[in-house]
């Protein structure tokens, strides 16, 4: 019985994917201090970056409100999460399930419908995968909402934005996407779905050509939000 027991232990032994330490059984990818250091920092619920109290909008958002409801991501962009966020984008995309239970935990109000951001065919065969494309599906499976994959469509292949300067991430993105025909009936609810979200540029230039039909909300979820460069 004991060798059993050892046998199935060992089977189910696995380590953190960020310190290789053995996992206790019952976690499920990351150990608990692991976890714990990617609690996210109090942050505006809309906008997602960092505001003392957790408010509904910063100054920022009322000043100059973004064309989306809310955004929730994991946590920010720091150790240990941007780690694990690379792994998945460079050639980990197994890691979608567990970074999409971790994601679904954090959804109060899920969306009727997600929209993965697209990629264009072309860096898709380099990469062999869109990530947000594989977090989308499997956001989609934890919280039984259906994937629209064809709805928005990258039309540009543009050169990645966390490689440019603000100004040059908003004319690369402005015309690099199109919407095909909506959905029908149309979902009052979306949520677009993207990895990391930065400067925002992409998400609200798909909020832009979403807002043309008569969307009562769309929501942006996220792996992480990192503060735009300055
Ligand atoms: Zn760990
Ligand atoms: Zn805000």
């Amino acid at each position: 019985m004991t060798a059993w027991r050892d046998t199935i232990h060992n089977l189910r032994q696995r380590d953190c994917y960020l310190c290789h330490q053995p996992l206790h059984p019952l976690d499920d990818f990351c150990c608990e201090t692991c976890i714990n250091w990617c609690r996210p920092l109090p942050h505006c619920q809309r906008c997602g970056l960092l505001a003392a109290g957790n408010p509904t909008q910063c100054g920022r958002c009322l000043s100059e409100p973004p064309l989306w409801q809310q955004l929730t991501a994991i946590s920010h962009y720091a150790f240990p999460l941007d780690r694990l966020v690379a792994q998945f984008k460079q050639h980990q995309p197994g890691l979608a399930k567990p970074l999409a239970q971790w994601l679904a935990a954090k959804i109060d109000s899920p969306a009727e419908l997600l929209l993965p951001v697209p990629m264009h065919w072309r860096r898709r065969l380099e990469r062999g995968y869109n990530q947000s494309d594989l977090l989308a599906h499997e956001l989609g499976k934890q919280l039984r909402i259906p994937v629209a994959r064809h709805w928005l469509k990258r039309t540009q292949h543009t050169a990645p934005q966390q490689t440019l300067a603000r100004k040059a991430r908003l004319s690369n993105v402005k015309t690099a996407f199109m919407a095909n025909a909506p959905p029908q009936p149309l979902p009052r609810h979306v949520a677009i779905v993207d990895d990391i979200v930065t400067t925002g540029t992409t998400v609200a230039t798909l909020c832009k050509l979403l807002s043309k039909q008569k969307i009562e909300r769309i929501d942006i979820y996220c792996l992480c939000r990192t503060p735009p460069p300055k």
